[in-house]
């Protein structure tokens, strides 16, 4: 087995070891469910032809199908988007309030949102960093091999624990029942939608290319953004969401789209992009991807692989401009909670 193979196998070991991730996990934790990082009902199925989504595939059986390059495949509305990381009492009781009503603006809809993607990117980090801690050691290897690994897993490590320290913040909010500290922007729209999301980034440029963080090693406090898209009574929203604790950033963050916007461009533009580059956490609706012309789909995925080999660093101002025209929806509002 090559070295690379042999990573993508232990992998995928380590990400069907279940665990329950609720704030209040313990031995009664013991029916871990496969839970849907983005909604099976409210959200996968508005965009679900023939039961089907594409989602980004990474896999290598499939990187050796298309020449190495990653591609979009028809995945099967369970099996989207799903991870073994909560038990099903936990995940029912404490998701009720967003998979059983539309997404309204209610403060603890939103952090419940928020909450599931920081649950699922725990979930990948820690397995990630698990997984390649443990390879480190691995006999045969040579001495380059054992010198990737070593930075990939201290990579991984440094990652998880960053994101650790913002899950505890959320662990504690939920836990009291304490949502005031949670801040967010809408941007509703009754327009038909075909791309869903759910994800997180340490903001590190603002969508005018200027710097907000560093995200190298030696700071040790990243401030963290959330974002999705959820259901409403009338269509569908684009939400970006954060703890207080994050607002230095955050605010920053969303303050620079509207500059964007002031100077012209789209905030459609703008938030598609952002929801290809900056995560891969996706399901695309079949006829839309299939109906772009092959120019637009070049850059659609251009932009979902970008972060997706990390030797290569993004440019600061990789969330300026790009993927203009592929948004054939509208917003029809913007609510802002901060
Ligand atoms: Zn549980």
């Amino acid at each position: 087995m090559s070295f690379s193979s042999e990573h993508q196998a232990a992998m995928k070991q380590q990400g069907r070891k279940g665990r329950c991730l609720h704030f209040e996990n313990g031995v009664r934790c013991n029916k871990i469910i496969l839970a849907h990082s983005i909604q099976k009902q409210g959200q996968l199925s508005l965009i679900a032809e023939s039961g089907h989504v594409y989602r980004l595939s990474a896999d290598l059986s499939a990187l050796k199908t298309s020449g190495g390059k990653p591609q979009l495949r028809k995945v099967g509305l369970n099996r989207a988007s799903t991870f073994p990381g909560m038990c099903g009492q936990h995940d029912n009781e404490l998701f009720s309030p967003i998979d059983n009503s539309p997404l309204t603006g209610s403060r603890e809809q939103v952090a419940l949102y928020a909450y599931r993607s920081i649950c699922r990117e725990f979930f990948v980090k820690e397995n990630a960093s698990i997984t390649l801690n443990k390879m480190v050691g691995s006999p045969g290897l040579d001495w380059s091999q054992q010198q990737l690994l070593r930075s990939a897993a201290w990579g991984q490590t440094v990652g998880f624990q960053r994101l650790k320290r913002h899950k505890g913040i959320y662990d504690e909010c939920l836990a009291a029942k304490d949502f005031s500290g949670f801040k967010f922007v809408i941007f509703e729209s009754g327009s038909k939608f075909s791309f869903q999301t759910s994800g997180l980034i340490f903001p590190d440029y603002d969508f005018l290319g200027r710097q907000l963080q560093d995200l190298g090693p030696q700071t040790k406090e990243l401030d963290l953004l959330t974002f999705f898209t959820a259901p409403t009574i009338e269509g569908w929203a684009f939400v970006f969401a954060w703890h207080e604790s994050s607002a230095k950033s955050c605010s920053w963050f969303i303050q620079s789209l509207a500059e964007l916007v002031r100077t012209g461009a789209k905030a459609e533009d703008a938030l598609l992009r952002f929801g290809l580059v900056c995560c891969e956490n996706h399901a695309i609706r079949i006829s839309w991807w299939d109906g772009l012309s092959s120019a637009l789909k070049k850059q659609a995925m251009d932009a979902m692989v970008l972060m997706a080999d990390p030797t290569v660093g993004v440019e600061p101002d990789y969330l300026v401009s790009g993927c203009e025209g592929l948004a054939d929806w509208s917003f029809d509002g913007v609510r802002d909670v901060t």
